[in-house]
């Protein structure tokens, strides 16, 4: 069997002066399994989190400044929920310092205020737990607080990834992992292709969904060539099947290193083969942009394992970045604080996914003038249907 990844990664986020480092380096202090991320490395490594962790402060004045409109909280809520980071959990931090200590009418004040603006923002506010803390004294860190006795456990519904728990361990240990991603087709970007002395052709990169096995038939998009696969090797050992998160070198026949590279992704070819895409339209919100943004555009996305340049082909819709509503049809710019609905096309041949099928391949951030311009999801792909039939056994073909 193959295991599914068993830690989490979280992201943290909230206001400045919030709790975030008290909090965060308690959990990782005594635990040590926690991978804390701030949401400013998150986003430039655009990597993949399970789950975002929001401390907000109880304490007066410092909550409401925190999730006032300018309040970074909400910036930093829509950004994970941007990403794709789905599942939530709000730390109600300081609890310590409520009038009186350790309120209970405070704490259900910052849960119904918290639960109206993620709601706004996309996230089913029945589904995240939230839990009175004090990353200062440490209560309901680790161990159920004696002076928070009546906090009995989050109520959140079931079936949403999240049991019940009263400690923010006990909640973080219950998010369920990933989906199970180990039942989707293969779908492995390659991070770099070898010519290995006596071996041959050794691509290697992490497997993000699916099942890798000596054997089967690959088919690499957007190099549009079929291959053998002919073993695998995980930290220089021989594996008969490798899954998702396994970083993983595969030798495969009858392929020159010249006619593969960083960003080919690989696929069963009798499973849901990838293929390069003509086109997609993306939900991206610009983050920071200097001027205006008009169709034309074109700036470096980076997604998965690949970089390429991308033409803003439309713009199709601007859209409240809060409610997700549409503000505008076909708006002629787009500037800094702007989401938005955009047809793109590479502008050479690009494997990508719609994030709703395969979430690794579909989430990407726009780079230009040396910074994160934009960060986006793919919602629907125009694949190149030429690549299948032209498809040939260890032959490019175009
Ligand atoms: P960050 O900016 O979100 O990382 O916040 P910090 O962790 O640096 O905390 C900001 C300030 O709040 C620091 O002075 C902390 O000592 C204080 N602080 C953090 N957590 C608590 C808490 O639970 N209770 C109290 N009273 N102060 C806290």
């Amino acid at each position: 069997m193959v295991k599914e990844r068993t830690h989490i990664n979280v992201v943290i986020i909230g206001h400045v002066d919030s709790g975030k480092s008290t909090t965060t380096g308690h959990l990782v202090y005594k635990c040590g399994g926690v991978d804390p991320r701030t949401i400013e490395k998150f986003e430039k490594a655009a990597a993949q989190a399970d789950v975002a962790l929001l401390v907000v402060s109880a304490a007066k004045g410092e909550f409401e400044a925190g999730i006032s409109r300018n309040g970074q909280t909400r910036e930093h809520a829509l950004l994970a929920y941007t990403l794709g980071v789905k599942q939530i959990i709000v730390a109600v931090n300081k609890m310590d310092v409520t009038e009186p200590p350790y309120n209970q009418k405070r704490f259900g004040e910052v849960v119904q205020s918290v639960s109206t603006f993620l709601k706004r923002i996309g996230y089913d506010p029945t589904a995240v737990p939230f839990v009175p803390i004090s990353g200062w004294t440490g209560e309901n860190m680790l161990a159920p607080s004696q002076k928070m006795s009546w906090f009995k456990g989050s109520k959140v519904k079931r079936g949403q990834g999240h049991a019940n728990g009263i400690t923010l361990l006990e909640v973080l240990d219950s998010i369920h992992p990933p989906v199970r991603v180990a039942n989707k087709p293969l779908r492995l970007p390659l991070q770099d292709v070898y010519k290995i002395g006596g071996v041959g052709t050794v691509p290697v990169g992490k497997i993000e969904t699916g099942i890798l096995k000596p054997g089967m038939t690959l088919m690499f998009s957007p190099a549009k060539l079929t291959a053998e696969v002919k073993s695998i090797e995980m930290h220089h050992e021989g594996l008969q099947m490798a899954g998702p998160g396994h970083n993983v070198g595969f030798n495969i026949k009858n392929v020159s290193v010249k006619n593969l590279r960083r960003g080919d992704v690989a696929g069963n070819a009798q499973h849901d083969p990838p293929s390069d895409v003509n086109s997609f339209v993306a939900q991206l919100i610009i983050l920071n942009h200097p001027g205006k943004i008009k169709t034309g555009y074109s700036p470096v996305l980076d997604c998965h394992t690949t970089h390429v340049t991308c033409r803003f082909a439309e713009l199709r819709e601007k859209i409240d970045r809060r409610t997700g509503k549409k503000l505008e049809d076909f708006p002629q710019t787009l500037q800094s604080g702007d989401a938005a609905t955009v047809k793109m096309s590479p502008n050479r041949p690009l494997c990508v996914e719609s994030f709703f099928t395969y979430p690794p391949l579909g989430r990407f951030a726009a780079r230009d003038l040396k910074q994160t311009v934009a960060v986006g999801v793919i919602k629907s792909v125009d694949k190149d249907h030429g690549s299948k039939k032209h498809a040939q056994k260890g032959q490019v073909s175009k």
